[in-house]
């Protein structure tokens, strides 16, 4: 096993079609990716575990799906106007922008080496603004938002209202979020444009000592269920100088990336702040009447929150792997858990000619309603291997020249790379039988 690096990593999304820069050909746009043929279907085997895992695996969970614009007293409510800001310093001499709090100011500046070369930090906003209808006027600003948590809160009566929940309950969202962040380093890491997974619990107050700590554990179990290595993920608890006024407590659930360890997810014990100060701002009542005691309050919300993007690239770096093979070259393999494989199975024939690439091929289409599927004919079977062993596919399906005679095909495991003989009417329950049999080596 070598060392995994962000550039590996990179190289690989490329060639492989994961994740290419944004508008490349015009010399690209920082901050700003496009997920490519296997990188869509990662994105989205992600998102729909985590779906799947926070809606329908809890009885107290709906969904939402809020738009990206929103009234902006929202923003004005919310604190982000006034409050969402990181401190800024240019440099004189060659114009490069940093984070005041990601750089050392009495240090010369790292890219042109020139001393006492920064200008005073100044707040920069970092939320988008476009304007809404042909008016460029200030009454027609609106934000891109920055998070998806508010379109929750602002629809937390609508959803009480409609559906059939009860205090306690959540409300989960997945969606874009926008951010003109000052610097954009580390490829998916923090970009302009990324993706939320983000749940609001609502509690009486006061049982939001037991909640926090039941989400806490539920998230942490949620990594080690997608196959993310144990190992690889911890939990950094918020000390007074980061936690939020108005936040009771706040855990991240930090993963080891390339460049070390750093948020993939807060856990957060938010108080009633959010959904009091909408009620302040807006003037609707935002109380909750308990049916069975009678008790009037705002509830207090335990909030999940992570990236969608930044667990693909989590995803990526956990399963990257350059191993030595018997024959002495190296193999570039994703051990992606079998349900975040892009390609689940693959069918490939021995060779073309013989009827064997239209058996192949009929196999795969016969495969394709069970799993996502993949066929490929072309080059030597060997290569073909290690194609999929870099795009992460656990199964690849071979037919040879006894699967015509014997309707038997070799399925290949792509960690192990052991073969064994299978009977075509059993691929569904072996292949079924193998993802949840699973473990990471
Ligand atoms: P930071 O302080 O690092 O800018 P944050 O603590 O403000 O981030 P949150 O507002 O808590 O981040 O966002 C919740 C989650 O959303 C993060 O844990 C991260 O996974 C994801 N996220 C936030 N900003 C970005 C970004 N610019 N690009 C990609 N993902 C992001």
């Amino acid at each position: 096993m070598s060392e995994v690096t962000m550039d590996k990593i990179i190289s690989l999304c490329r060639r492989r079609g994961f994740i290419f820069q944004s508008s490349e050909i015009y010399g690209g746009l920082n901050g700003a990716y496009d997920y490519g043929p296997m990188g869509v279907e990662l994105k989205n085997n992600i998102r729909d575990f985590w779906w799947k895992e926070m809606t329908r695996m809890h009885d107290d969970i709906v969904g939402l799906d809020a738009s990206i614009l929103m009234h902006p007293r929202v923003w004005e409510a919310s604190g982000h106007v006034s409050n969402f800001t990181d401190p800024m310093v240019d440099c004189k001499c060659c114009k490069s922008r940093f984070r005041a709090d990601q750089i050392d100011l009495a240090k010369p500046c790292p890219v042109c080496g020139n001393k006492d070369s920064f200008t005073a930090p100044r707040n920069f906003n970092l939320m988008f603004q476009t304007h809404i209808g042909a008016n460029m006027d200030s009454a027609s600003v609106v934000y891109l938002r920055p998070e998806t948590a508010q379109g929750i809160y602002v629809d937390f009566k609508n959803v009480l209202q409609s559906s059939r929940v009860k205090v306690p309950f959540g409300i989960a969202q997945i969606g874009k979020s926008f951010r003109n962040e000052i610097t954009t380093k580390n490829f998916i890491f923090r970009s302009c444009e990324f993706e939320q997974m983000e749940m609001q619990f609502f509690c009486r107050p006061g049982t939001e000592d037991e909640w926090f700590p039941y989400w806490r554990n539920e998230r942490m179990n949620y990594y080690h269920k997608m196959g993310i290595r144990p190992e690889s993920l911890r939990w950094h608890q918020h000390g007074p100088d980061e936690l939020a006024f108005y936040a009771k407590d706040a855990y991240d659930i930090q993963f080891l990336f390339p460049m070390g360890w750093q948020e993939l997810e807060g856990v957060h014990s938010r108080t009633d702040y959010d959904l009091t100060q909408h009620q302040k701002f807006s003037g609707k009542d935002m109380t909750y009447l308990d049916p069975e005691t009678n008790e009037r309050y705002i509830p207090y919300v335990v909030e999940t929150s992570a990236g969608l993007t930044r667990n693909v690239l989590m995803a990526l770096s956990d399963a990257y792997d350059e191993e030595q093979t018997p024959e002495g070259d190296v193999r570039t393999v994703l051990h992606f858990h079998p349900q975040i494989a892009p390609v689940k199975v693959a069918v490939l024939p021995l060779v073309k000619k013989d009827g064997l690439g239209e058996y192949a091929k009929n196999l795969e289409k016969d495969l394709r309603s069970s799993f996502p599927t993949f066929f490929d004919q072309s080059g030597a079977v060997g290569r073909r291997y290690r194609r999929m062993d870099e795009i992460g596919t656990p199964y690849c399906i071979t037919v040879d020249y006894q699967s015509l005679q014997d309707q038997t095909v070799t399925i290949r495991f792509r960690d192990s790379m052991k073969q064994e003989r299978v009977s075509v009417s059993q691929i569904v329950p072996f292949i079924h039988q193998a993802d949840m049999e699973y473990k990471r080596v």
